[in-house]
């Protein structure tokens, strides 16, 4: 469960990116965060990830309070949050199984166990049998199912995906698309942030608009018309 009790989030005196959200997403909800450039929507998801601090206000994720999170409590919320973002962030020099490995080895997991997940999480992204390309062989919407295919190895209860379609072109975004939402049909929350209307249209989710740093509107099954 994701809690924000008004929040409010100045980056300094003269502008307030966030002002007063409140907003609470179940477990294995799928939403859709939209708005305007500058509405507000990255330090949205900077606040979950703890790359931000609330400048006022009460975050609670997954049963962490992030007032009173301690250090050592990081890694914990760290695992429970996978995140992709528009430029996908790969290695270049490593092949798409020593991407997806490199999540594991970071944290101390061992080959053996490398060895039989990371196949079974590039299946799921779609990518079997690709396991030993390098990145400049692929394409934007191959890449992007690599960097999903990191951010969920973890198994995270929350994914967050930070415009994962800005960069492709119609067809690769979806088919991004129908990987956020097959894993979101296996069980993890999907926070999903993007300009495509289109893509907002058809998916008939959860649509938050944001707007001036405040919620414009919060519905079931939204469109989005920028
Ligand atoms: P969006 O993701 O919707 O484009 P942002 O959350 O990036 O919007 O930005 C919201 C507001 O906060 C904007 O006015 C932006 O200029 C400001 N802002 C974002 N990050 C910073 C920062 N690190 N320092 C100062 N202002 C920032």
């Amino acid at each position: 469960m994701i809690l924000l009790d008004r929040v409010t989030k100045k980056y300094n005196k003269n502008s307030q990116a966030l002002e007063r959200i409140s907003l609470h997403v179940e477990p294995k909800e799928f939403v859709i965060i939209v708005g305007a450039s500058g509405a507000g929507k990255s330090t949205i998801l900077k606040l979950l990830t703890r790359e931000e601090k609330p400048t006022t206000g009460k975050i609670i994720v997954g049963g962490l309070d992030y007032e009173t999170l301690k250090d050592k409590e990081i890694p914990i919320l760290r695992r429970k949050i996978g995140v992709v973002f528009q430029d996908f962030k790969l290695l270049p020099n490593k092949t798409v199984f020593e991407n997806v490995a490199f999540a594991l080895e970071i944290v101390g997991v061992g080959n053996k166990e490398i060895a039989h997940t990371v196949p079974r999480v590039l299946d799921i992204v779609g990518l079997k049998g690709k396991e030993k390309r390098m990145p400049r062989e692929l394409s934007g919407g191959e890449l992007q199912r690599v960097a999903i295919a990191r951010a969920i190895v973890r198994q995270p209860r929350i994914l967050i995906a930070d415009e994962p379609t800005g960069n492709l072109d119609p067809k690769h975004a979806w088919d991004v698309i129908r990987v956020l939402e097959k894993i979101n049909r296996y069980g993890t929350t999907v926070i999903l942030t993007t300009h495509n209307q289109e893509i907002v249209n058809k998916l008939k989710r959860r649509v938050i608009t944001i707007r001036d740093g405040r919620i414009a509107s919060d519905k079931a099954s939204g469109e989005y018309h920028s």
